[in-house]
């Protein structure tokens, strides 16, 4: 797992950054206060996520200023071998999206774990360090390559791939190759993919998983959850750096078919004109999330058209809560109620006190907008 090149580009461009590092972390206070005056100084936007396990960093800013954020950062030793994910992008255009995504304020937190795997505090998360194997992106795209070229009928059933994001990732975008089978879990959380992965076990005993996600970090607790389910389960491989990297490797998308889902102002990333998707409601080819449609009883995001999104008074079912019978009784969320992307790659974790890790000091939020700050 070689740290990967960044590229390097000036000017007063935009850009986002995804980071994450699993390693003890063995002074928490002192981390803190680097990120806090490290992305102030530098006006940078975003999540940070400090755990004793490690860190999940997503933040924007001037791409000039992201640079020195990284080379900060690797002249620590904590981050050796880090995947710094740099991308530059527009200015966020659409202040609702920025503050959706949490790219309107600066938020440092120390929290129990980087990602909530267990709904159940009580359940132990799987130990990383007995994650699946990485695969680089030419590797990952090589495996399928093989397998689809592969007339042996034994060969023919070794692999599945296993999408380790949300349904509403999964529905504009997602691996598929020939004589692999593509698991679309269908979650609306990543906490429910382990019960998700104990009721179709039989679906993954015996074959090579490959697994995948946004960035990675899904991947690492959810391939050692597999693995600690023990024989049969021992072949589980992850894509390294995500489904970002591999586009990154494979512009034209590869095995990769439609959009990746990003948790910043960009929305999606990839080949515009492959939509894989449709409205919910009429069920022409759409895949524009910008619109920001929720389903009115769970809140997910739905995929709506324009033409449909004129329409007054129409509910918003998603495919999950029309599983389960809704869409006939009465509403009950408020329409304006704000949710919160459940997915890791958005950073959401388990806030803990600071009473539980002595003299650590979370600093409060700045809140400005991000399209102001990198224009100073
Ligand atoms: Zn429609
Ligand atoms: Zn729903």
């Amino acid at each position: 797992m070689a740290a990967s090149e960044t590229p390097t580009e000036g000017g007063d461009r935009a850009g986002v950054l995804l980071y994450y590092k699993y390693a003890p972390v063995p002074d928490l206070p002192s981390l803190v206060r680097f990120y806090d005056s490290n992305c102030r100084s530098l006006a940078l936007l975003g999540r940070v996520r400090i755990a004793p396990d490690g860190v999940n960093v997503t933040v924007g800013g001037r791409m000039p200023s992201l640079e020195k954020h990284i080379a900060a950062v690797k002249s620590m030793i904590l981050f050796e071998g880090t995947d710094f994910k740099l991308a530059s992008c527009d200015h966020p255009s659409d202040d609702r999206i920025a503050r959706e995504c949490g790219f309107t304020s600066l938020s440092i937190r120390v929290v129990k774990e980087l990602v909530t795997f267990r709904s159940d505090p009580l359940l132990d998360s799987p130990k990383v360090c007995n994650a699946g194997r990485h695969l680089s992106a030419v590797e990952f795209h090589s495996v399928l390559h093989d397998a689809g070229n592969n007339l042996e009928s034994q060969a023919q059933n070794q692999f599945v791939l296993l999408d380790a994001r949300n349904l509403y990732e999964t529905r504009i975008g997602k691996f598929q190759a020939t004589n692999v089978e593509t698991l679309d879990p269908k979650i609306r959380q990543y906490s429910d993919l382990p019960s998700w992965i104990d009721e179709h076990s039989e679906k993954l005993h015996g074959k090579h998983i490959l697994m995948y996600c946004t960035g990675g970090i899904r991947c690492e607790t959810a391939s050692a959850y597999i693995r600690s389910k023990g024989a049969g389960f021992e072949n589980v491989f992850q894509l390294f750096g995500g489904i970002q990297r591999y586009l990154e490797q494979f512009p034209d998308g590869g095995y990769f078919k439609g959009k990746n889902f990003v948790f910043d102002h960009r929305i999606s990333v990839g080949n515009q004109d492959d939509v894989i998707s449709s409205c919910l409601l009429c069920g022409s080819s759409f895949d524009d999330y910008s619109s920001r449609c929720r389903c009115n009883y769970c809140r997910m995001l739905v995929l709506v058209c324009y033409d449909c999104q004129a329409i007054a008074g129409r509910k918003y079912v998603c495919e999950l809560c029309q599983r389960n019978g809704k869409g006939s009784e009465p509403m009950m969320l408020q329409e304006n109620e704000l949710h919160e992307e459940l997915s890791s790659d958005s950073l959401e974790a388990t806030e803990i006190t600071n009473a539980t890790f002595p003299g650590v000091t979370t600093p409060t939020q700045t809140h400005k907008t991000y399209g102001k700050l990198t224009t100073i």
